[in-house]
């Protein structure tokens, strides 16, 4: 399989195939995002991902998933997406899902109609960087969409029947906003219904505009404690069925659970460690590199 620069993936797809379609990010703007910053984004040509999958039938036959790399694969035009969505199936005839990372702008260059043909073509699952709910700071981390946006194209997901994990962040609103960004957020995946959510936490990567907002005095990162409080307060405010997909590494209190289900029993796990750290640690903002 051939690769490109670096690779992600969520740590919920590490048993899937992954496949390249795009080397890097094709916004690659994030106001925190380094994980791509330094590679030029272009787009697989068909007969290499061909090939990709010639490799993927010898190996491994009966694979049911693939996620299509990189950053924001769903970038790719539907008439781009479906060959290579007939070429997996072509191969790999046991696929069930084919999934990727989505920004919400990859959503507004498709059509209705198109989206619906992708989910027929078993692209039937996104993940979606939301980021937040809270208008002025998705502003601030130039995801280059607006709240009215997310609002918009998420509910067309809904309407094409093609289901969406809502990627955010704890701590993206910054220091004294953790309770405004929970309630603004709560209510966007509240309105979208995605069948799950996947909290990351804000962090500065070094040499990223947030870094060099945050030497300038210009963006305060959160506490632990208003992290952790802001966790609690967002589970509480959850209204749909959803899954809670929160076991990356960069959070503080790393758990999955189903809501509203066991939202009391997930609140009182994050309670329980924050009674276990001491005062120190809950007003330190502990290093975090976002991804
Ligand atoms: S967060 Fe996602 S969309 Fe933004 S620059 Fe990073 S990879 Fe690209």
């Amino acid at each position: 399989m051939k690769y490109t620069g670096p690779v992600y993936r969520p740590p919920y797809e590490a048993n899937t195939l992954l496949l390249q379609v795009t080397v890097g990010c094709a916004h690659n703007k994030c106001t925190f995002c380094t994980m791509y910053r330094d590679v030029q984004f272009s787009m697989e040509k068909l007969d290499q991902i061909e090939r990709d999958l010639q490799e993927a039938k010898q190996q491994h036959p009966n694979v049911r998933r693939v996620f299509l790399v990189n950053g924001d694969a769903f970038v790719l035009s539907a008439r781009r997406l479906k060959p290579i969505a007939e070429l997996i199936h072509k191969y790999l005839p046991k696929v069930e899902t084919i999934t990727m990372y989505a920004s919400v702008s990859n959503l507004k260059g498709k059509t209705d109609e198109e989206l619906k043909e992708l989910r027929e073509l078993k692209i039937n699952e996104l993940w979606v960087g939301a980021e937040t709910g809270h208008a002025e700071t998705l502003t601030y981390l130039n995801k280059g969409t607006s709240l009215e946006d997310s609002q918009k194209q998420l509910k067309r997901l809904n309407q094409a029947g093609l289901d969406f994990y809502f990627g955010f962040m704890f701590g993206a609103a910054g220091s004294g906003k953790g309770m405004e960004n929970a309630a603004a957020t709560a209510k966007l995946i509240n309105e979208t219904n995605p069948i799950g959510i996947v909290p990351t936490t804000l962090g500065a990567n070094a040499n990223s505009p947030l870094a060099n907002d945050i030497e300038d005095g210009k963006f305060q990162l959160a506490t632990e404690i208003e992290v952790l409080e802001e966790q609690k307060k967002l589970i509480d405010l959850i209204e749909i069925e959803t899954e809670y997909l929160g076991i990356h590494g960069i959070n503080t209190v790393t758990f999955d659970s189903l809501l509203p289900r066991d939202k009391e029993k997930s609140i009182k796990r994050v309670d329980s460690y924050i009674e276990r750290l001491d005062d120190a640690y809950l007003n330190s903002i502990p290093e975090r590199h976002s991804i």
